[in-house]
């Protein structure tokens, strides 16, 4: 579904992204790991267009996608949820969800029919309907953005860091919201600091360093290696 092949990514003289190659399979949730400046936002910036590769291509369900603008990369069905969350706080949460569906025409009937399925994923933000984004706590934010990348309709879905700075009982309900998602058909591609929850929900899982991959592995394989997990948890 997405194959990044060989990519190079700079801010100004700064190189971010040295040699990126990462694979993402229909149906698949996969993982991209590393501490803090490894290059994992920067990844996902590359992909939904944010920033242009300076080498190396990008290919979504076959067509080159590397230098296009974000807006023709959402329409062609990727949704970017940024770190942060990015709630608009004066819009309350159905305006926020609308604010979702910009990069599609849909009728009215369809956007209605488009929120009450989110609704069923996150209950919680039935509750809140009415209210505005700033009133809602970190975890209910993080549940809203990731419902607002839906309301796009994708099929691939990309997470940045959704468990940052949540308290452990809701990055667990975050997760299996991911997990979930991905139930019903959903292709993720996930940014995590949190290796143990993410080797459990992804497939497979890759490990940034000072931009370059470093190592490629199914989760399964990454769990059994003591080694690579204690170095990751050493790492924080
Ligand atoms: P984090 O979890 O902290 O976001 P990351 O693995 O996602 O870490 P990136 O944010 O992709 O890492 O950063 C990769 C490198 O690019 C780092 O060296 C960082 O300092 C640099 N970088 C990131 N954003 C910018 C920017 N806007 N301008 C210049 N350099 C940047």
């Amino acid at each position: 579904m997405l194959e990044v092949s060989n990519i190079q990514s700079r801010y100004g003289q700064v190189t971010a992204l040295h040699d990126i190659s990462i694979e993402v399979r229909a149906g698949e949730v996969v993982a991209l790991l590393g501490v803090n400046g490894a290059g994992k936002s920067t990844t996902l910036k590359t992909i939904s267009g944010l920033l242009h590769p300076t080498r190396g291509e990008i290919r979504f369900e076959g067509e080159r996608i590397d230098r296009m603008a974000p807006e023709a990369i959402v329409r062609r069905g990727i949704a970017h949820v940024p770190e942060g969350r990015h709630v608009f706080p004066g819009l309350t949460v159905r305006e926020n969800l609308i604010m979702g569906t910009s990069n599609r025409k849909v009728s009215r009937a369809e956007t209605e029919r488009d929120i009450e399925g989110i609704l069923e994923i996150f209950p919680d933000l039935k509750r809140l309907y009415a209210q505005m984004g700033w009133s809602l706590s970190g975890g209910q934010q993080q549940m809203l953005a990731i419902g607002r990348g839906l309301m796009a309709k994708p099929r691939l879905l990309m997470l940045d860091e959704p468990s940052l700075g949540l308290a452990p009982v809701i990055v667990k309900q975050v997760f299996a919201t991911i997990a979930r998602i991905n139930a019903e058909g959903m292709t993720v591609l996930l940014v995590e600091q949190n290796v143990n929850l993410s080797l459990k929900v992804a497939h497979r899982a890759y490990l940034l360093e000072t931009g370059r991959i470093v190592r490629a592995d199914t989760s399964e394989a990454l769990r059994a290696d003591e080694g690579f997990r204690a170095a990751m948890l050493g790492a924080g």
